[in-house]
């Protein structure tokens, strides 16, 4: 499991992350084009957590640092224009928990002023808002991770043992970003999809897929689909 923090601006809130991960039993943080990393401040204010920040990861963007990961979740102070799949914490931690068992799990915070872009979460299968106080709901990034970091570990102290692997794994984010471009093209094909006036379409479509959690085999059918549609055409035309 990862923790990605998307365009971190505060050099102390990356190692406040650091530190609040450790003390949870995390250790795998991804950072995406941080304002300033490594820094003095970041490692002051990991406070001992300094191995965390040494592995940390450094990406270009979302995607890349999600590679590879299976259920991705995201993280935001508020609702957004955009209606997305939503959990509590506690319950979305239960979710995280289980999707271990069958791939790699992404947590991921946006940036300290304006949260996750509408894009970034589109690269989320679930988006989880920490309940607060109505008028008051944007928690500082660290104390964000804190809470999640506490309630994945909750989750699997209640929990016991991991049980064995018994479904196909998960598709991982890339596979995903692959199958909607696979998908926009052959809709394109089709005529269902016009790129002049593409209007909210694949934005559903992206909701809708993300909501099913696609196993490989499951990815692999629609790609063999989309890929038949594709061949009917080319033949057609
Ligand atoms: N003004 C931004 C706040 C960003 S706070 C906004 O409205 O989205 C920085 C990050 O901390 C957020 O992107 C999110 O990842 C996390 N965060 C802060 N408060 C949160 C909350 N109440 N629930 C879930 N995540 C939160």
């Amino acid at each position: 499991m990862r923790v990605v923090l998307v365009r971190p601006t505060h050099p102390g809130n990356i190692g406040a992350c650091a530190r609040a991960m450790k003390t949870m039993g995390l250790t795998r943080l991804c950072l995406v084009a941080p304002s300033r990393f490594p820094s003095a401040e970041a490692t002051a204010m990991a406070a001992g957590a300094d191995d965390v920040l040494y592995h940390a990861g450094v990406h270009a963007s979302l995607p890349e640092a999600l590679a590879g990961s299976g259920l991705v979740v995201g993280t935001s102070a508020r609702r957004r224009g955009i209606a997305w799949p939503e959990a509590g914490p506690r319950a979305a931690a239960t979710e995280v928990l289980d999707a271990a068992r069958h791939g790699e799990v992404a947590l991921v915070f946006g940036p300290e002023h304006s949260g996750l872009a509408n894009t970034e979460i589109e690269s989320c299968q679930l988006m989880v808002c920490i309940p607060t106080a109505p008028d008051f709901s944007s928690l500082n990034l660290a104390a964000a991770v804190q809470i999640m970091a506490y309630e994945v570990r909750q989750a699997a102290l209640d929990e016991g043992p991991m049980s064995p692997r018994t479904e196909a794994r998960s598709a991982t984010a890339e596979q995903l970003e692959q199958l909607y471009t696979h998908l926009e093209e052959a809709l394109v094909a089709v005529g269902f999809l016009d790129r002049a006036k593409p209007g909210r379409l694949m934005h559903r479509l992206k909701r809708l897929f993300n909501r099913a959690r696609l196993d490989q085999n499951e990815l692999n059918i629609l790609r063999g689909f989309l890929a038949a549609v594709q061949g009917r055409e080319k033949g057609s035309g």
